[in-house]
């Protein structure tokens, strides 16, 4: 889906000053990979807020293909400690898409590089975020909210840092399966720090103190 931003304004008073996001004015295409950077505190995770509809603006307005309100086409949302429901991975997957048949399951899990670490697990599925040291790790738990993404076939992703607090090596294993989800036709915009996840993007916005000052096609 293509999404949109017409002059869009957001305001957080805090003692005395005012943060948030001004007067973006900012097109996303259908397919389109962009992502964000910028220092704590610039607005970053507000925009990625009023892309899923989770805010609203105070001015302005966000669109989703030139009409819709936010989230009206069906939003996936990982994050940090990507939220995955208490259960197994299977029940994880088939949450989001009840109807998948196992071979599409199993695709899924290929795709987000997965299939190797269920299939040692002692009863095929494991448990995310598990007590008892045999839970996901962190970047395996965010390549399973991305398994869940593809399944549920939520035309707009949107990642606030989901390599943030991983090892280099995990880092890379989350994007390589972000890579194999930007099939062209889902738009995915994503919030990062790291250099090699910025890399990943093929258009580059920076975000300070609540104003685009950067945008750039790689
Ligand atoms: P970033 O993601 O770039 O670190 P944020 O978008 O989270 O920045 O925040 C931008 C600014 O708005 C920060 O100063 C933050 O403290 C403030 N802010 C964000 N959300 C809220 C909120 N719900 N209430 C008050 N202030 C907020
Ligand atoms: P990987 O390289 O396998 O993706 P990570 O670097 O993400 O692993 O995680 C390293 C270790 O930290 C894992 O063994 C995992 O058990 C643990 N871990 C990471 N995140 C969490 C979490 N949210 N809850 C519990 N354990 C976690």
């Amino acid at each position: 889906v293509a999404l949109s931003f017409d002059r869009v304004s957001v305001r957080f008073h805090r003692g005395g000053t005012s943060a948030g996001l001004q007067d973006l004015d900012l097109k996303i295409s259908a397919g389109e990979k962009v992502v964000i950077s910028g220092p704590s505190g610039a607005g970053k995770s507000t925009l990625l807020h009023l892309a899923a509809g989770f805010l609203e603006p105070d001015q302005g307005a966000v669109r989703i293909d030139g009409q819709l309100p936010p989230g009206a086409a069906g939003v996936a949302w990982v994050g940090q400690r990507p939220w995955l429901f208490h259960g197994s991975v299977r029940e994880n997957l088939t949450l989001a898409a009840p109807q998948a048949q196992e071979r599409t399951l199993w695709a899924a899990l290929e795709y987000a590089d997965l299939a190797e670490v269920v299939r040692s697990m002692p009863e095929g599925m494991a448990t995310p975020l598990g007590e008892e040291g045999h839970g996901l790790s962190g970047g395996q738990a965010s390549r399973l909210a991305l398994a869940r993404a593809l399944l549920a076939g939520a035309p707009l992703l949107l990642l606030d840092e989901p390599t943030a607090g991983l090892d280099p090596d995990s880092a890379q294993r989350v994007l390589k399966a972000l890579e194999r989800l930007a099939d062209g036709k889902r738009s995915i915009v994503m919030v990062a720090h790291d250099a090699a996840a910025q890399r990943s993007g093929e258009r580059q916005l920076v975000i300070e103190q609540g104003r685009l000052v950067e945008d750039r096609r790689a």
